[in-house]
């Protein structure tokens, strides 16, 4: 696996989706890329649902959507079924029209399985000579806010000219050493997970949450990554976790209760053996100022968005790629310029704190929900959330302008947000009044 470290054009920390990805881009435009991966057969792998806006992105890797779909990498994702209990269901389909000229919007998206995807992802790496090594980025050597090197647990040192940090949303190296500014969104949450095989498989992804649930939601997702193998995770608050933990409950418990409400499940679970469900915890946050000189940070390092939102995929990918070209772009100047640093930090910022500001005043807490009911507060977030990426595809603004012009829509759509959870949240409900 270890090649001679020579000097490398451009080093990648992390070959997580993100580092791999930046790193395919940056080979593939001609430069000497080194990815540095601490753990890569132990990483936590979910099973994504994937934005509309990600085929494009994993298409400019080498991975069509046809391709990926032959081989069992993927599974088609046609609509998002919200769930709420007593036969009550809503589905999130978009509009036909927009798949019509002049939009020419592609309707389908995918879930993927990431152990498939990866491995995919891997031996487009290696075709591509990017030399990959098994080691952990443990120091950074500096020169005021310039990179010059990286020293890992194996006492080996990296220097090179340009660096980005794709180390994801637990170890966010550079912004931790940075000191980078950050904003937190929700409380901290846990994710537990188990992989099904079931008869029949949706070609979408289903939500299950009880809409009238006062106080923060909770909820289950239902995501096929392949044609007849389903991921299903349970997402509560970490507080809500503790509570029922300290009733001496084990987690494999918790989940496997928590299913056992919803009779979608009824017979997955009873024919389940053994279960032993994976878990994670995780707090959605954004940083900003996230490039320097001849560094940029891409991924969940830079921003954690929220899984309901189905985006960090794409956000991994999308600031995977432009973190690339802005390094082809400036390769030979040996610097990047304030206003790309600022651009590129600003979209990546604000794109995320849409997200997570969007999800959290809209569905997971009460207010609106309670206000509006559960459907219509998935319309509410959806259809900004769904058109401000196909935007953002279609226009891919990189200058200073259309990056403010971008960013100060999405800024709109967030206060629009604040202002009518603010309302919702102050005026007093019909039930109330009466
Ligand atoms: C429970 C859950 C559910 C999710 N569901 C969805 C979903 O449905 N749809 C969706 O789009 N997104 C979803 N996501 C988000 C998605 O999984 C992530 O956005 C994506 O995996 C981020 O990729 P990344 O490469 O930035 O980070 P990671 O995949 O975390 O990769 C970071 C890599 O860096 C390595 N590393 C860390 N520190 C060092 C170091 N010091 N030196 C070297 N290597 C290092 C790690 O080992 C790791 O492999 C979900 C996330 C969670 C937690």
């Amino acid at each position: 696996m270890q090649t001679d470290l020579g000097r490398q054009d451009v080093i990648v920390i992390g070959g997580g989706l993100a580092g791999m990805a930046a790193s395919i881009h940056l080979a593939k435009a001609g430069l000497k890329v080194a990815c540095i991966e601490a753990t890569p057969e132990n990483n936590v792998i979910v099973g994504e649902s994937l934005d509309w806006s990600a085929p494009e992105l994993l298409k400019a890797l080498g991975l069509s959507m046809e391709h990926l779909i032959a081989e069992e990498i993927a599974t088609y994702k046609r609509h998002i079924i919200l769930d709420i209990g007593d036969g009550c269901r809503q589905e999130y389909v978009p509009s036909e029209w927009l798949g019509n000229s002049p939009w020419n919007v592609e309707l389908r998206t995918l879930h993927v399985d990431r152990v498939r995807l990866k491995k995919a992802l891997r031996e487009i790496l290696l075709a591509h000579d990017v030399d990959t090594f098994r080691d952990k980025v443990f120091e950074v050597e500096r020169d005021g806010k310039r990179i010059i090197a990286l020293k890992t647990e194996s006492g080996k040192r990296f220097d090179s000219r340009w660096f980005i940090d794709a180390s994801g949303c637990v170890t966010s190296l550079l912004p931790r050493l940075f000191n980078l500014p950050v904003r937190e969104y929700g409380p901290s949450k846990v994710a537990v997970w188990n992989y099904f095989h079931v008869a029949d498989s949706i070609e979408g992804t289903t939500l299950y949450a009880d809409g009238n649930q006062p106080g923060y939601m909770e909820w289950v997702w239902e995501i096929p990554i392949q044609p007849k193998l389903i991921s299903v995770g349970y997402i509560c608050t970490g507080a809500a976790m503790k509570g029922m933990r300290q009733q001496k409950r084990t987690v494999s418990e918790i989940y496997t209760q928590r299913l056992s409400e919803i009779p979608r499940f009824a017979s997955v679970l009873s024919s389940a053996i053994g279960l032993s469900p994976q878990v994670t915890s995780f707090r959605c946050r954004v940083h900003g100022k996230i490039a320097g000189p001849n560094w940029l940070v891409v991924g969940e390092a830079a921003a954690m968005v929220d899984p309901m939102t189905s985006n960090g995929v794409t956000a991994a990918l999308r600031s995977a790629s432009e973190a690339s070209s802005l390094i082809v772009k400036y390769f030979q100047h040996g610097r990047l310029p304030l206003f790309a640093r600022t651009s590129y930090s600003r979209r990546v910022q604000e794109l995320a704190k849409f997200f997570n500001s969007g999800i959290e005043r809209v569905i997971y807490d009460s207010p609106i929900r309670k206000r509006i009911g559960v459907v219509n507060a998935g319309d509410v977030y959806t259809v900004p959330a769904w058109s401000m990426n196909a935007l953002y595809a279609r226009l891919q603004p990189v200058g200073l302008i259309s990056t403010g012009l971008f960013t100060l829509a999405l800024a709109s759509l967030r206060a629009a947000a604040c202002i009518f959870y603010w309302l919702c949240r102050s005026m007093p409900s019909a039930e109330s009044a009466s």
